[in-house]
């Protein structure tokens, strides 16, 4: 339980799903809080805006990164009560594994309390699975629906008093020692924690070592003899030729959705995205086959997202930089799922601030 904190003002810079639900978890705790984004908010623009993310309960990365994932699970549930909306569709997730590494995820997913079972492929028939593996299906898994999420979070808070949410506010420095923020305007404004949370763009603000990453996703149409298998089909992780793929099922009003690390690529800028072909890294993302018979879906739409991720860890950062200013810079993989967490360390920053 925590105890009772002293009112405090609160910046968040970004208003994708990190900055939203930090946002709420201060106000929540109590804080006042000022959220600026550059365009509208939501930002149709924002790393976070799309159909769907998937949502794990299981890591590859070990007892401690498990138990990160299950408490987002959690708090994901509890989120959906908080805001008053329907997005979170537990479908499972599979995720293809080696066949000789079954046993052992098996058994640190029962080790974490964590409900998975293996499937064999041919129980996945649209979806293509590497040779020699089987899926690992994580009953809690599954996708949250992103926009609804990021909509949902905005009502919350343009219906809180103590949170004042400012579209259309570019930020263009943040004085990391003072934690002020100066907008392009020219205002100045001052708090007792910043949190930056510009996603790809948190590094065109504060310092930091990360490597910008652009990723093609291809939104499909299942052929009608496979589109009813679909309505219930889990997320999927680890497929295709490689097992660099992976499919996000549709449903809830989001599409089928398809996309692989194979077209994942280290990038400048995020500028010049809009210029960009598309078409090479389509064909290069169905020479991954992540599903069978990939050529009798219909393909319709195409959309490329960027992430950044820490130059040394390939992972998600989450730093202080001034003695008062926080920032994120968007990772892939599960930046999204894990934006209750990074909410829930502002608010312990906040609370330690005040003791
Ligand atoms: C292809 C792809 C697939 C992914 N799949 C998953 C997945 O399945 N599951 C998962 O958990 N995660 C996934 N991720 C990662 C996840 O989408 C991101 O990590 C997450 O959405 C980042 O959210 P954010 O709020 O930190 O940043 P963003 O959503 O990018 O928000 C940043 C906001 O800051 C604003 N901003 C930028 N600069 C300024 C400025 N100067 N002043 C004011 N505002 C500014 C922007 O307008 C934007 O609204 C995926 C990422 C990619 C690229």
């Amino acid at each position: 339980m925590r105890a009772a904190a002293a009112s405090r003002q609160v910046i968040v810079v970004g208003a994708g799903v990190t900055g939203l639900l930090t946002a709420v978890e201060c106000a929540r705790a109590g804080h006042r809080v000022t959220l600026l984004d550059r365009g509208p908010v939501p930002n149709p623009g924002s790393s976070s805006s799309d159909q769907h993310r998937v949502i794990r309960t299981l890591s590859a990365d070990g007892a401690d990164a498990t138990g990160r994932m299950v408490a987002a699970h959690r708090r994901w549930l509890e989120l959906e009560a908080l805001l008053g909306a329907g997005f979170y569709r537990r479908v499972g997730v599979v995720t293809a594994r080696p066949r000789e590494q079954l046993a052992s995820v098996t058994a640190a997913a029962a080790a974490a309390g964590v409900p998975v079972r293996t499937v064999e492929p041919q129980r996945l028939p649209h979806l293509a699975f590497p040779a020699g593996s089987a899926a690992v299906l994580e009953a809690d898994g599954g996708v949250l629906l992103a926009d609804r999420v990021l909509r949902a979070a905005v009502r919350w808070l343009t219906g809180h008093p103590a949170v004042s949410v400012r579209p259309y506010s570019p930020v263009v420095r943040i004085d990391v020692d003072c934690a002020h923020v100066l907008l392009a305007g020219g205002e100045k404004l001052g708090a007792d924690l910043v949190l930056v949370a510009a996603g790809p763009w948190t590094r065109d603000l504060v310092e930091h070592q990360v490597v910008l990453h652009r990723q093609t996703m291809v939104y499909l149409r299942p052929p009608a003899d496979a589109a009813r298998w679909w309505r219930t089909a889990p997320a999927a992780g680890g497929i295709g030729a490689d097992g660099r793929a992976w499919a996000m099922p549709p449903g809830g009003g989001a599409l089928l959705k398809i996309s692989s690390d194979a077209v994942a690529r280290e990038v400048p800028s995020t500028s010049g995205s809009t210029q960009e072909d598309q078409a090479p890294w389509v064909e290069r993302l169905a020479r991954a086959a992540p599903l069978s018979g990939l050529e009798r879906y219909t393909v319709a739409a195409v959309k490329e997202c960027h992430y950044a991720c820490a130059a040394d860890t390939g992972g998600a950062v989450l730093a202080r930089v001034g003695p008062a200013v926080w920032s994120r810079a968007a990772c892939g993989g599960s930046g999204f799922s894990q934006a209750p967490l990074v909410a829930g360390r502002i608010v312990d920053a906040l609370m330690k601030g005040a003791a």
